[in-house]
């Protein structure tokens, strides 16, 4: 049964797949599955966990496809690279509705916030600068609730 949730998986990842296609790539099952991966997960996976996900599905993948797929598909504006998140990796972000990530640097999650202020704030950049916005990384860094409960206020840092 198609969940709401699914149908707007499925439109994230035509949408990838088109860039693809407007880029030139061939849309091999590896790209697809890349494409398939990004819009369905919401943890703003890294490179090497898409690469990890995929692999036993894919044997022939290698992680150069999916980084030169993911550079693609940021230069298009398809997706978002948000940076590292406290863990030396870039993750990326297939929802491209203007949102703040929440990043949590202990744990490394990364939460969503959706909010209207930051599609304000892109409407007023390209205003102002006559830019053309392609992408956003509204990244704020904190410790997520969770974390904040495991480690009492003033503890310092202890793993
Ligand atoms: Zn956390
Ligand atoms: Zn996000």
């Amino acid at each position: 049964m198609p969940t709401v949730e699914a149908s707007i998986a499925y439109k994230h990842e035509n949408r990838l797949v088109q860039a693809l296609r407007q880029a030139g790539l061939r849309l091999t099952p590896q790209r697809l599955a890349i494409c398939r991966y990004l819009s369905q997960s919401k943890d703003h996976p890294t490179a090497q966990d898409i690469y990890q996900v995929l692999k036993p599905e894919y044997p022939s993948l290698s992680l150069a496809t999916v980084y030169n797929t993911l550079e693609t598909l940021v230069a298009l504006g398809a997706i978002h690279a948000l940076g590292d998140a406290g863990d030396d990796a870039t993750h990326y972000d297939a929802n491209i509705d203007p949102h703040i990530n929440l990043v949590c640097i202990r744990c490394h999650t990364i939460v969503d916030l959706p909010t209207p202020t930051v599609a304000q704030l892109e409407h007023e950049a390209e205003e102002k600068s006559g830019f053309r916005i392609l992408g956003a990384r509204v990244v704020y860094y904190g410790l997520c609730p969770e974390c904040q409960r495991a480690e009492p206020r003033g503890n310092g840092y202890h793993d």
